[in-house]
């Protein structure tokens, strides 16, 4: 017996329909921004996310799924959704096209501690805005987020949002932070020890919690920013006020990655436990230039699709039932058994979904499948119709029969 990899999950049949009203709803509200849909690999070469992610974070220090291929190169499955779409915004050349606003959705692979809402493969709903400085992209970015989670029923998240600064204000916040953190060596892990001198930020999200109590009092970026990067952040704020979303300021947030620049946000549930960040974004206009392109202001999100139905579960809204086909054709003997694909498939050709019976099934037994599959019509095929060329369509749920000839029959269960 061989099962799912550990921190793996299948989605099944009966709950695909739960996935797919997220998707369709995440493709009305992208629409109405004008973003389209953009599609990268699974895998991409190791480097993009070395440039990309940052090598002092965690997901490139610990959680990748790199492995050289049979030709040598050294290969990584996406451990998140930007890296990628950038390289190929670079590589097609999408500053000059009118495809400035991407969304996707990605199987994101990283290996982690699985437990309830972290798996090592996950799925993201992710938009990226391109070529846009000004905070009220960042303000949109939110924005759909925002419109989006209120159409698929969530309520009560709560959006934090923050601003890291630029390098400029960043390089000032680094020695602050640096010499707080030399002071509080000793209680902090051998990794955020390594971090202080290469990347003090990254402490600011180590998840140990003997290192988070050693930050309680460090010094918060946002008493650090530039004159520019307090306008921005200012600015921020008073879009979302126009777009009447509600946020709170938290210090704190600095997210996993490297590539951020002033901006940050999360929506966090309270409803899932631990694992509350449904989705975590920001702007990051050195990316694009860091990895080879034109220099170009961007931001974007990224949404973890299985806590959403987690959030939504803990709401009970996660509910949906597929849905039963519009008739089922059953066969009474071997007349019928012979007509049986002529019927079929001139119902399918006329748009009607059909199940019918292909493991000699009893006709009684053929019925009270019918039944339990919820079809909405009932077909007997059998020697009595095909002698006479009447066909009985039943309805389910009233009882009422129609007749047809055999040709009329997809007109006829249309109208049952
Ligand atoms: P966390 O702090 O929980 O590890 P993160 O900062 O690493 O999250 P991002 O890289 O910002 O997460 O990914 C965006 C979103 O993807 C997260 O907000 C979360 O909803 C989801 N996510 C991240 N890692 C996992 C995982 N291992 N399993 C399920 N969902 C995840
Ligand atoms: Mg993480």
């Amino acid at each position: 017996m061989i099962n799912v990899p550990k921190g793996t999950k299948d989605v099944l049949p009966s709950d695909s329909c739960k996935w797919q009203a997220l998707e369709s709803a995440a493709r009305e509200v992208a629409r109405l921004y004008n973003a389209n849909e953009i599609r990268t690999p699974a895998f991409e070469y190791t480097e993009l996310f070395l440039r990309g992610v940052g090598d002092t974070t965690d997901i490139v220090n610990k959680e990748m799924y790199t492995f050289e291929d049979k030709g040598g190169r050294s290969i990584t499955l996406k451990p998140e959704g930007t890296a990628g779409a950038v390289r190929s915004f670079i590589e097609n050349n999408l500053a000059e096209s009118l495809y400035q606003k991407v969304f996707y959705f990605t199987p994101v692979f990283r290996y982690e501690r699985p437990q309830a809402g972290r798996l090592r493969e996950h799925h993201q709903f992710g938009v990226e805005f391109f070529g846009s400085a000004e905070a009220g992209a960042d303000a949109e970015v939110i924005s759909l987020a925002h419109t989006f989670l209120n159409k698929i029923g969530i309520s009560g998240l709560t959006l934090y949002i923050n601003s890291i600064g630029c390098p400029t204000c960043r390089a000032e916040y680094n020695k602050a932070l640096t010499a707080y953190l030399s002071k509080k060596s000793a209680d902090l892990c051998p990794v955020c020890n390594d971090r202080i001198t290469r990347n003090p930020l990254r402490v600011l999200d180590c998840k140990i919690p003997e290192c988070k109590q050693a930050l309680v009092g460090a010094p918060k970026i946002i008493d650090f920013l530039c004159a520019d990067c307090g306008t921005h952040f200012g600015r921020l704020r008073q879009a979302l006020q126009d777009f009447d979303i509600p946020y709170e300021i938290n210090p704190d947030i600095v997210r996993g990655l490297d590539y951020y620049t002033r901006t940050v946000f999360e929506f966090v549930s309270n409803g899932i436990g631990a694992q509350g960040t449904v989705c975590g974004g920001g702007r990051y206009d050195n990316l694009v230039q860091s990895l080879g392109g034109k220099s170009t202001p961007a931001c974007g999100f990224g949404m973890g699709l299985e806590r959403l139905l987690l959030t939504l579960e803990s709401l009970g809204k996660a509910s949906c039932a597929p849905r039963g086909p519009d008739v089922y054709v059953a066969t009474a003997d071997s007349e019928g058994k012979a007509v049986q694909n002529a019927a079929v498939s001139l119902l399918r050709r006329n748009g009607i979904s059909v199940e019918t019976d292909r493991t000699g099934r009893g006709l009684k037994s053929q019925i009270a499948r019918a039944d339990k599959l919820e079809a909405r019509r009932l077909l007997v095929l059998g020697a009595t119709e095909t002698s006479s060329g009447i066909y009985t369509v039943k309805n389910m749920s009233t009882g009422e029969t129609a007749q047809s000839d055999f040709d009329r029959l997809p007109q006829t269960v249309k109208a049952e």
